[in-house]
């Protein structure tokens, strides 16, 4: 492989990671060039999600998850005030209808309040009553003011815009196929020629324990995990983000009510472990399942309220039967820095993986 100019900084995946990373890295006067296999930014799990500005309240206090996830809504929400990108903050409510579940909901709060999770606070059935009156009674509840929803796509654009206004480059349908890394150098074989660089961020998403191998890095392998959405027609009105108490070791939060910047109602996402990270068929089939979780959250509802509305999937570092979540994996090899298992809430953390990227260089 030979190589003509050296870059500074390559990135590869245009994801919203890559996107903060390139913008973090271009605004401080580092030479950014980007490689990204699909014709576009934020075409990956970018583009399946969602769309939750998260408040921390599940992970481990002081793990990365929670710790960029906290500075991570920080920095997202003056982002998206200052490039207009558009946003809400509706807030969440976690909600509790049983002991056992009560139970839990304290043990949620107190992890949220260790990690710093901001304005979070424990309510009860007449305050719920009141900010949601079309939901079932419950016992208690967690409130979340600061959890809202951003346009993803739009906020993947203006990354990728200020990081050009800022001198970096993105090359799409470029795929990196295969990497020599030297003393001093990484040189990428790409889908539309060589590259080299000082140092390469492996932002690839489903792919980076691919990419890490590729430059010569042992990386935890990637687990993919699938997240089924429903759609929710209905005459109820709800203001918030709804959420039952996770249950215990589970891989998800359970299957939740959010809503989009344009009002309407989401199920989901659900946890199925796939044998391919690109197992985006429909699946009709969970029809039955999604109605009996979304009766249990929201009380009665008809079948035919609900429609599929798209999947997934989930970088996953935990295996399929693991008891825990695994934290994400932000590590360097000669001349590289790796984000690997950048599942939820990797969306929100986003700016403040790319600090923590910028630091490590
Ligand atoms: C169902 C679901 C719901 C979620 N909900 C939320 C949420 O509400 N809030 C939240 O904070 N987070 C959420 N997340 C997590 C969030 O979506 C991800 O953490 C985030 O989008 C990851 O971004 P990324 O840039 O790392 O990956 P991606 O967006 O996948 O970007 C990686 C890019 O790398 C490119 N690439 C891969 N291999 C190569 C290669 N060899 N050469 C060149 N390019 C390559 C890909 O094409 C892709 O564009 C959710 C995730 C899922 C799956």
């Amino acid at each position: 492989m030979t190589a003509t100019d050296q870059v500074d900084v390559v990135v590869v995946g245009a994801g919203v990671v890559g996107c903060a990373i390139a913008a973090t890295l271009a605004r401080r006067g580092h030479e950014v060039l980007v490689l990204e296999r699909a014709a576009r930014e934020g075409t990956g799990v970018s583009s399946r999600n969602s769309g939750v500005i998260h408040s921390g309240l599940y992970y481990p206090p002081g793990s990365l998850k929670a710790v960029t996830c906290l500075r991570g809504q920080e920095l997202l929400y003056s982002w998206c005030a200052a490039h207009g990108v558009a946003h809400a903050r509706p807030g969440k409510l976690v909600i509790a209808r049983s002991d056992e579940e009560e139970a839990a909901l304290q043990a949620l709060a107190a992890n949220a309040s260790a990690s710093g999770a901001r304005g979070c606070v424990l309510v009860g059935a007449e305050e719920v009553r009141r900010r949601e009156p079309d939901l079932p009674a419950v016992r208690a509840a967690l409130w979340c003011p600061d959890t809202g929803i951003v346009d993803v796509h739009a906020l993947c654009g203006s990354l990728r815009a200020d990081a050009e206004a800022h001198g970096a480059v993105f090359s799409l349908r470029a795929r990196v196929e295969a990497a020599e890394v030297a003393s001093d150098s990484v040189v990428l074989q790409t889908t539309r020629g060589p590259v080299a660089a000082a140092r390469v961020i492996n932002a690839a998403g489903l792919h980076a324990d691919e990419v890490a191998a590729m430059l010569g890095a042992t990386s935890p392998p990637i687990f993919p995990c699938r997240g089924d959405y429903f759609s929710l027609r209905t005459r109820a009105r709800y203001r918030h983000l709804v959420y039952p108490v996770r249950a215990r070791g589970a891989a998800g939060l359970g299957v939740h009510l959010t809503l989009d910047l344009a009002g309407a109602y989401r199920l989901g996402p659900d946890v199925t472990y796939v044998e391919r990270r690109d197992e985006f068929g429909p699946a009709g089939d969970k029809l039955a399942a999604f109605h009996r979780a979304a009766c249990a959250l929201l009380g009665p509802i008809a079948e035919d309220q609900l429609s599929y509305d798209g999947c997934g999937i989930r970088p996953k570092l935990r295996a399929p039967g693991e008891p825990d979540e695994r934290d994400f994996a932000v590590f360097a090899s000669q001349n590289c820095v790796h984000l690997v298992g950048i599942e939820s809430p990797g969306l929100t953390a986003a700016l403040a993986l790319a600090e923590h990227v910028a630091a490590l260089l």
